[in-house]
């Protein structure tokens, strides 16, 4: 068992504790180690919501008491020895019939998530910015060990955006570091992967029934139109990135489509969470905007 750390309170300011490590341990299901998650402390008013941006992001304001933090580096489960990661609820249901290659691939992750964050990197200290963004790093390839039941796709795709807005908020701590550079990249893996996870509803090849949440930010659920509308509001950011102006306009008018199917999905719009109605006819418009000037 991997020793329970010494400084397990974090200490910011005025002596104020916004995190806690499990009481007990939870097992790697490849490698068996026992480790102590760490998990935010939400009493208190530690944190304080702020506005819901466009993509779906909740805000949270910094507060004088316990200073910024950042609720979502908290919520993807690392084994400190081998990486496999997960989501908390999804980390002891990997198929273990991969073990092996699971295993096999450890090296493999230790390099990656330490060629891009760095070798400092330890999962049985208290979490920063920088495991925060290497636990969703992480968490991309750990649901490749996870059979359709859990919708891997999907969790692979809310990886990659929440690893794109964690990249953020370590570019504007550390904006020496470079890590906007790699923000495209991720917004753009999420876009693809937003893109599988709605054709994978269609086919029923992976099963959402026992889905917590379809987020995309821990404090919401947006469901299935919630899912639509990332996918189109994603392919807007990287169509940006694209020099063909025709795989531009076919990627700008399959947006389009997912929109459509928001409105017509079968519920009245009364039955659609009220703040995503205003914010998919908006995004509706700057879309169809952009496929205008396009054909111009
Ligand atoms: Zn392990």
């Amino acid at each position: 068992m991997i020793d329970f750390p010494e400084d397990d309170v974090i200490v910011r300011g005025k002596n104020t504790k916004i995190s806690f490590f499990e009481k007990n341990p939870r097992k790697c299901p490849f490698c068996l180690t026992e480790f102590y998650h760490e998990s935010l402390l939400t009493g208190n008013s530690r944190i304080i919501a702020g506005p819901l941006r466009n993509d779906l992001r909740r805000i949270y304001e910094k507060s004088s008491k316990y200073g910024k933090v950042y609720p979502l580096i908290y919520v993807v489960t690392v084994c400190p020895k081998c990486l496999y990661a997960a989501f908390s609820e999804d980390f002891s249901l990997a198929d273990i019939s991969r073990a092996d290659h699971a295993l096999s691939e450890q090296y493999n992750r230790r390099k990656y998530v330490e060629d891009f964050f760095g070798t400092d990197i330890d999962f049985t200290k208290n979490r920063d910015l920088v495991s925060g963004a290497a636990s969703y790093f992480l968490a991309i390839s750990g649901y490749y060990w996870h059979t359709k039941d859990v919708f891997p796709t999907l969790k692979k795709a809310l990886s990659s955006l929440r690893l794109s807005w964690t990249l953020e908020d370590l570019a504007a701590e550390m904006p020496s570091e470079n890590y906007d550079r790699l923000i495209p990249f991720f917004q753009y893996k999420a876009s693809e992967l937003y893109t599988k996870s709605i054709d994978i509803m269609q086919t029923g090849e992976e099963l959402h029934d026992k889905l917590k949440s379809f987020g995309p930010d821990i404090d919401n659920n947006f469901g299935y139109e919630g899912m639509l509308y990332m996918g189109a509001c994603l392919a807007l950011s990287a169509s940006v990135f694209m020099p063909d102006k025709a795989v531009k306009l076919s990627v700008l008018e399959d947006a389009k489509t997912k929109i459509s199917r928001i409105f017509g999905s079968g519920k009245s719009s009364k039955a659609k969470p009220g703040p995503l109605l205003d914010k998919i006819r908006e995004l509706h418009v700057s879309i169809t905007d952009e496929v205008e000037t396009l054909k111009l």
